[in-house]
């Protein structure tokens, strides 16, 4: 049995089921337990429709648990991550392997592959493949699945790809048939008419600049969400966007959600934000990518961050650039 993270992404999804074909076609019998729903853009994923839902089918997955000879957690790192799925994990005798590249992980598996320097547990994923000799196993399925985890971790190749290694790997990918342009349309870039429109509305009313801390704040509500017809992964990659204006050094983004405000930051030049996600709500993550979930209002959680602000200007230092700013009244 394989799982990942709650509220999975690409590389949760792609890790997962690229194990999953590769084991497949080694003739195991493999399933893959999610703890919540997957984004529609991963629906062209091989494989996806056989991913087993927590949250709708939560006997059905705990059966599973159960009844599995081996668990493989791929993309995270603490059981807690698993969300609701939590206690089964803990509550399952059979030997556990994590494969993932979060930092800091908790010793929860008999097996730890542990990597935070790769960009994916996708890529981690393809190289103990290769080092167990499988490579020639590694079918079509299997590499899109790979691919598509490691195209969105990094964005397309803009981010966490400073290794060689990686084209090879990008290489051996292609060389087994990837349509790379097709994962980066379906995965990456397409999305529908709301969700474009929330996002040209987030940057243009809802956007602050804190130019004096490089800072920029997004706020959605519950009822600006509905007006563009939200749908789970619609805001997904917009706390990057204000990243992108010259001199902005992080940014943060709060959604509020039906039962907690979800908390989503983003940085350059290694400005720690999962220090802040962590110190201010609990969170955690990547120093330049990080998020957490706020009990509480979405004003409350706002108030705290901005609060902090001058708490956090020491490491602005050596990490600023002009900013490029004027503001429209
Ligand atoms: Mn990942």
């Amino acid at each position: 049995m394989l799982t990942c993270h709650v509220r999975p992404d690409g590389d949760a999804i792609g890790s997962t089921l690229g194990w999953k074909h590769l084991l497949g076609s080694l003739g195991k019998s493999v399933t893959v337990v999610v703890p919540d729903s997957a984004p529609r853009s991963l629906s062209f994923l091989p494989g996806f429709d056989s991913l087993a839902i927590y949250t709708r089918h939560e006997e059905y997955c705990a059966k599973l648990f159960n009844e599995a000879d081996l668990i493989i957690c791929c993309d995270f790192n603490q059981p807690s991550r698993l969300d609701k799925m939590e206690h089964l994990l803990e509550d399952s005798s059979c030997a556990k392997v994590m494969i993932d590249h979060h930092v800091e992980p908790s010793p929860y598996a008999d097996v730890q592959f542990s990597f935070p320097d790769m960009s994916s547990t996708c890529e981690l994923s393809f190289r103990i493949m290769a080092e167990l000799g499988l490579y020639s196993e590694m079918n079509l399925d299997c590499a899109t699945c790979l691919l598509t985890g490691i195209i969105t971790d990094t964005k397309n190749f803009t981010v966490n790809c400073k290794n060689p290694d990686l084209y090879e790997i990008l290489q051996h990918l292609l060389e087994k048939g990837c349509d790379k342009n097709r994962i980066v349309r379906l995965a990456l870039l397409e999305k529908s008419y709301g969700a474009l429109r929330l996002e040209a509305y987030a940057l243009s009313e809802k956007m602050e600049i804190f130019p004096e801390y490089h800072a920029s704040v997004i706020c959605l509500s519950k009822e600006e969400c509905e007006r563009y017809h939200y749908e789970k992964g619609d805001t997904e990659g917009l706390v990057n966007k204000p990243t992108e204006i010259k001199g902005i050094t992080y940014s943060f983004f709060l959604r509020e959600d039906s039962d907690c405000v979800k908390v989503s930051a983003r940085s350059v030049m290694e400005f720690p934000v999962n220090l802040m996600c962590k110190e201010l709500y609990g969170g955690g993550g990547h120093v330049m990518a990080a998020g957490a979930e706020y009990e509480g209002t979405l004003e409350e959680c706002r108030k705290m961050l901005v609060d902090s602000f001058p708490k956090y200007s020491h490491y602005l230092k050596g990490r600023t650039e002009r900013l490029d700013y004027f503001s429209i009244e």
